[in-house]
């Protein structure tokens, strides 16, 4: 979905979101995290934002050696290099101090989450039947 493996996202393009080391693409994306914190609280935080290609293929490989080099079990986790919908400004959310829970089924037991479920801002991207071959991601926030 992303046609160059070089495309580059202009640095104006991205907002750097303060204590999370991660970017979100200015305009929807910022503006619906803002949203979301303001209406859920500052317990929730941002855990993975916009990434490009290159970041992808970083995140990929890593996510590959974990998954002994079972390309496809790791595909199931994260997407592969083009296909990843953190291109195109979808990002993930957590709750402070759950740390890496925040990226299993637990995320979606938090208060914060019902908060989001209950305001109308879960559709989430990755079901439990979707058809990607992904993962269930309760914390994956889709844009567009
Ligand atoms: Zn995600």
């Amino acid at each position: 979905m992303t046609p160059e493996l070089t495309t580059r996202i202009p640095i104006p393009d991205v907002v750097k979101i303060l204590g999370s080391g991660h970017y979100l693409l200015r305009g929807s994306s910022y503006n619906l995290y803002q949203q979301i914190r303001q209406d859920v609280g500052q317990q929730l935080l941002l855990t993975s934002g916009i990434r490009n290609v290159v970041k992808q293929i970083h995140l990929f490989l890593a996510k590959s050696l974990q998954s002994e080099l079972n390309l496809s079990k790791a595909s199931r986790s994260l997407a592969p290099p083009g296909h990843s919908f953190h291109c195109i400004g979808d990002f993930d959310v957590g709750k402070t101090g759950l740390g890496e829970l925040n990226f299993t089924e637990d995320f979606s037991r938090t208060e914060e989450f019902m908060r989001m479920v209950n305001l109308g801002y879960i559709d989430i991207r990755y079901t439990d039947t979707n058809l990607y071959g992904v993962r269930y991601e309760p914390w994956h926030i889709k844009i567009g």
